[in-house]
């Protein structure tokens, strides 16, 4: 960060009185701009024992599978993310049933919510960001294609939970390197 959001003065990284982290303060009005996690919410949506994932077309890890996720919008609800998510995504219309995980990623500042679904009905295709659509078996969830070790992660649980017949909601910290 160069310039202040508020006054467009310039910024120096110092840490403020009373806090104990460097930050970019502004030279001229004195704004503290703190940067702090995003959240990303994603949805694993089911239509009879199948999974919905999509291709991605874009940039980082374009041609790779994910479930539906993104970043939540200022004024909407996780779960409402979700849902959006999923239809821009997959055009599909999803009703959530339950939160899966709550994943955290320190060393990029996300936190992924992830959330159980059921599509309303059989009714799917590539979104804009998408280059596929497409509902997968488990046993044929392309594991080696998946765009990030997040999605690796949480799909692994919910695999999981289900050979367990255990479902609960997953917290934890996915350290950075983990392929
Ligand atoms: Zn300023």
């Amino acid at each position: 960060m160069n310039y202040c959001g508020e006054c467009g003065k310039s910024v120096t990284k110092k840490i403020p009185q009373g806090d104990n982290l460097p930050r970019f303060v502004c030279d001229s009005c004195q704004v503290v701009h703190y940067h702090n996690p995003k959240i990303v919410a994603g949805c694993i949506a089911e239509w009879n024992g199948r999974i919905l994932l999509c291709r991605r077309a874009i940039e980082p890890k374009s041609g790779l599978w994910t479930y539906p996720a993104g970043f939540m919008e200022i004024g909407e609800g996780t779960e409402e993310a979700a849902r959006r998510e999923t239809f821009e995504e997959a055009r599909a219309k999803v009703r959530i049933t339950r939160l899966h995980s709550v994943l955290s990623l320190p060393h990029i500042g996300q936190v992924y919510l992830t959330f159980i679904g059921e599509l309303l009905a059989e009714e799917f295709a590539a979104g804009e960001e998408s280059l596929d659509a497409r509902l997968f078996e488990k046993a044929d969830i392309p594991w080696q294609d998946l765009a990030f070790p997040v999605i690796k992660d949480a799909l692994r649980r919910y695999i999981e939970d289900i050979r367990r017949g255990e479902f609960g909601v997953h917290v934890a910290d996915l350290p950075g390197r983990l392929s």
